[in-house]
């Protein structure tokens, strides 16, 4: 699966550019997930792929200013969103626990959540990473406990590798989305085996073919890459095999 993040860039002219490419390729071997700001989620209604939001609201509606629930992305032919990206655990306050209940959220409104997990640089270099990955983990166990991760994607996105062109080499990937499949195993072992692992981080068409060639890298998350309808063509390919 290969999923692209606009983050908050972009126009209408452009999500006309990025269907007309993908449309116009043959993807029938990979899971194509676009997620462009809300406002042209309706521009890709005929996207031959799925398509997703960067966030939603914990709450189902109301007096929420500038929020966005669950069921409007459902309503406007989302069938994805991501949840607990870093860049709102940083810029919004999103904690483990508020990005646990999204998920739950998320999963109510039949929409799939990409939880994304992943270490700041500081906590990579005290060597720390692994408990700090569990712990984003665990508090969604804690919401929805371990059977509703069949219905959920997981991103591990390096907060050091996200914008910055340092890619996690496809060892240190590896080495983490082994250790998220091998946690969650311990709870539920047919679960653990089937769930889609993506990488985010620095993904180029020119990273990617590596990337995804590590027995548990299950596709990328591109953020920067997936503006560019032909780079993110071509790494939809080297999902392809
Ligand atoms: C992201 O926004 O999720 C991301 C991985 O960004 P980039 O590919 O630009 O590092």
């Amino acid at each position: 699966m290969v999923a692209g993040n606009w983050k908050m860039n972009g126009n209408i002219e452009l999500a006309k550019q990025m269907m007309d490419t993908l449309n116009g390729a043959n993807l029938t071997d990979v899971d194509v997930l676009v997620c462009p700001p809300f406002p042209f989620i309706s521009a890709f209604n005929s996207l031959k792929g799925a398509i997703g939001g960067q966030n939603l609201s914990e709450f189902d509606s109301g007096a929420h200013t500038g929020e966005v629930s669950g069921s409007m992305l459902k309503s406007v032919g989302c069938d994805f969103v991501l949840v607990g990206h870093s860049e709102r655990r940083t810029d919004n306050g999103e904690s483990d626990k508020l990005v646990a209940e999204k998920v739950s959220v998320a999963l109510k409104h039949g929409l799939t959540p990409v939880l994304c997990v992943g270490e700041p640089e500081s906590v990579r270099d005290s060597g720390e990473f692994f408990n700090h990955i569990q712990a984003q983990i665990e508090a969604v166990i804690n919401v929805i406990g371990i059977d509703d991760f069949d219905n959920i994607v997981v991103a591990y996105e390096p907060v050091w590798a996200i914008g910055t062109g340092k890619t996690a080499s496809p060892l240190q990937a590896q080495e983490v989305h082994a250790f998220i499949r091998e946690y969650l195993r311990k709870l539920n072992a047919d679960i653990a085996n089937g769930l889609r692992i993506l990488y985010g981080g620095s993904v180029k068409a020119a990273n990617a073919n590596e990337l995804f060639s590590q027995p548990d890298v299950d596709g990328g998350l591109i953020g920067g890459a997936s503006l560019d309808p032909q780079e993110f063509l071509n790494i939809c390919l080297a999902a392809k095999g």
